[in-house]
C-alpha cells in the first residue's frame, strides 16, 4: 500500500490541507481560513487542530502519515524548518517544524510555497523525468520555484527564485518589495489593474460598471475584443514576462517553465503563444530550441501536493564547511 503524506499549503487568506499519495493523488482535502491578523501562535495551533482532525478521519484509521510538509508564502529555512520572513502572515523567524514534529511524531518538512510547487511539478506532474524545471506563478505577485539537477534549489542565501523582482526596467514602476522596475510592478496582477485604469480610456462605459475594481480577466476579454489600448497593455506583459523568462532560462538552462496563477488563465493566444514565441525568438539559441513552456496541470493544487511529498527533497542540516579558500 502506498505511503500517505499530509500537505498543507499556509497562504495569506486560506490555509489547505490535503492528504497525498506518492502519485501525488489528492484523497481527502480540508480548507480553513487563515486569519493572518491573527498572528503565528493562532496560526500554528489552528494547524494543530486541523491536522488533529484529519488523522481521525476513517482515510487514517488503520494507515499512518510518513510525513507532513508545510508550503508557506515567503522565506523558509527548509534545513531548520523555520519560516524566516513571510510579509503577508506578518510572520518572522518562526519555528514551525519544531512546533508540529513533537504533537504528531512525524517528520515535519516546511518550504516556500513556490518551491514545494516546482518539487510537485517535477515529481508528480508536467516536469515528470525531466532533470531541470521552474514552476513560475502569475498571480498578484510574481513568483517561482526552481528545481535544477533533481534538486529544490534554494540558494546560499535561502532566496532563490524571486523572478518577479528581477529587473525589467530601469528607472521603472515602484515594487512592494521597495525597489524599482521589477517585473512584478510591470506585469503582476496588481500592475495590470493599475494600468489598465491608467491607459483605457472610458474603461466604465466599456465594462459597464464602476471601473475601479477592474480585473486582470477584464483586461483579457477586452483584449480578445481587439481593444487597442487593452491589446497593447496585453502586448506588454508578454514583453516583460518574456524577458523575465528568457533571463532565466539563459541563467538556469531548465527544461520546462510551468506556469500557474490567475493571470496564466489568460487567452492562450494572447499569453502562452505570443510568450512561447518570444523565448524561441530571444533566448540563447541552444536552449530555446529545447525549452518546453505550458500550463501546470496540478494548477492551485501543486503547493499543496509538494509540501506533502517534500520529506523526499529536503534532507537534514547541511554539513558546515570547514576550510575557506580565502
Ligand atoms: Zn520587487
Amino acid at each position: 500500500m502506498t505511503a500517505l503524506h499530509l500537505g498543507v499549503d499556509i497562504g495569506g487568506t486560506n490555509i489547505k490541507f490535503g492528504v497525498v499519495d506518492e502519485a501525488g493523488t489528492i484523497l481527502l482535502r480540508r480548507r480553513t481560513e487563515t486569519g493572518a491578523q491573527r498572528g503565528s501562535g493562532a496560526i500554528v495551533s489552528s494547524i494543530v487542530q486541523e491536522i488533529e482532525s484529519v488523522l481521525k478521519d476513517p482515510l487514517l484509521q488503520n494507515r499512518k502519515l510518513e510525513s507532513i510538509g508545510l508550503g508557506v508564502p515567503g522565506t523558509a529555512d527548509s534545513v531548520r524548518g523555520v519560516v524566516v520572513y513571510a510579509p503577508n502572515l506578518f510572520w518572522r523567524n518562526v519555528e514551525l517544524a519544531a512546533a508540529l514534529q513533537p504533537v504528531f511524531q512525524t517528520p515535519v518538512f516546511v518550504a516556500q510555497d513556490t518551491r514545494a510547487a516546482a518539487w510537485a511539478e517535477y515529481l508528480v506532474g508536467e516536469g515528470r523525468g525531466l532533470r531541470g524545471l521552474a514552476a513560475v506563478t502569475l498571480g498578484t505577485g510574481i513568483g517561482c520555484g526552481l528545481v535544477l539537477d533533481g534538486k529544490i534549489f534554494h540558494g546560499a542565501l535561502n532566496t532563490a527564485g524571486e523572478f518577479g523582482h528581477q529587473i525589467v526596467a530601469i528607472g521603472g514602476e515602484a515594487c512592494n518589495c521597495g525597489r524599482c522596475g521589477c517585473l512584478e510592478a510591470h506585469a503582476g496582477g496588481l500592475a495590470i489593474v493599475r494600468e489598465a485604469k491608467k491607459r483605457i480610456a472610458a474603461l466604465d462605459a466599456l465594462l459597464d460598471r464602476d471601473s475601479s475594481n477592474v480585473t486582470v480577466a477584464d483586461v483579457y476579454r477586452l483584449a480578445e475584443q481587439n481593444h487597442p489600448q487593452a491589446r497593447e497593455l496585453t502586448e506588454s506583459v508578454v514583453r516583460f514576462i518574456g524577458i523575465g523568462l528568457v533571463n532565466l532560462i539563459n541563467l538556469t538552462s531548465v527544461e520546462m517553465i510551468c506556469l500557474s496563477g490567475g493571470i496564466s488563465n489568460a487567452p492562450r493566444a494572447l499569453l502562452l503563444d505570443p510568450l512561447v514565441e518570444f523565448v524561441r525568438t530571444r533566448a540563447y539559441e541552444a536552449a530555446s530550441n529545447s525549452v518546453r513552456i505550458c500550463r501546470s496541470m496540478l494548477g492551485e493544487d501543486a503547493p499543496m501536493i509538494g509540501a506533502a511529498l517534500l520529506c523526499h527533497g529536503i534532507s537534514g542540516p547541511a554539513q558546515p564547511r570547514t576550510t575557506r579558500v580565502n
